[in-house]
């Protein structure tokens, strides 16, 4: 997974409260995590990094396209992304994710967010997805 190194934070390290973070994340990043739902799109991502007391807020905002196989004619589609989101992170003794807090091992101290990305971005591509064209064929 050493291509996804370029997506730690790293939380202990930090020394301002707030970070921000920039990735353009392309076809080879969805390569690299090996997601099923997503194999290739163009999208940026901003992180901004927050620490508060006990815990580190982590928000991100997505924008840019993914291709899919339409539902339909099962050739690739431009899906456009725009979401946000915010996670929590922890340093903990073990890891752990419950889905609204994860926590990391101190000893660690950081956290890859590649999987988080993908899962974001899968998440927001709806159940049915096809071309217009395609839609009003049926
Ligand atoms: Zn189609």
């Amino acid at each position: 997974m050493e291509k996804l190194d370029g997506y730690i934070v790293d939380l202990k390290g930090m020394t301002t409260d707030t970070v921000s973070y920039q990735w353009h994340i392309d076809d080879d990043f969805f390569s690299a995590v090996q997601g099923s739902e997503v194999q290739q799109g163009q999208l940026d991502v901003a992180l901004r990094v927050k620490r508060t007391s006990g815990a580190y807020e982590l928000a991100f905002q997505f924008s840019g396209t993914v291709k899919v196989t339409c539902n339909c004619c099962l050739e690739l589609l431009d899906l456009p992304i725009q979401a946000q989101r915010t996670l929590l992170v922890q340093l903990g003794d073990t890891y752990s994710d419950d889905g609204d807090m994860v926590t990391v091992p101190y000893r660690d101290g950081t956290f890859c967010v590649a999987w988080n990305l993908y899962e974001v971005i899968a998440l927001e591509i709806p159940i049915r997805h096809v071309h217009p064209e395609c839609e009003t064929e049926e």
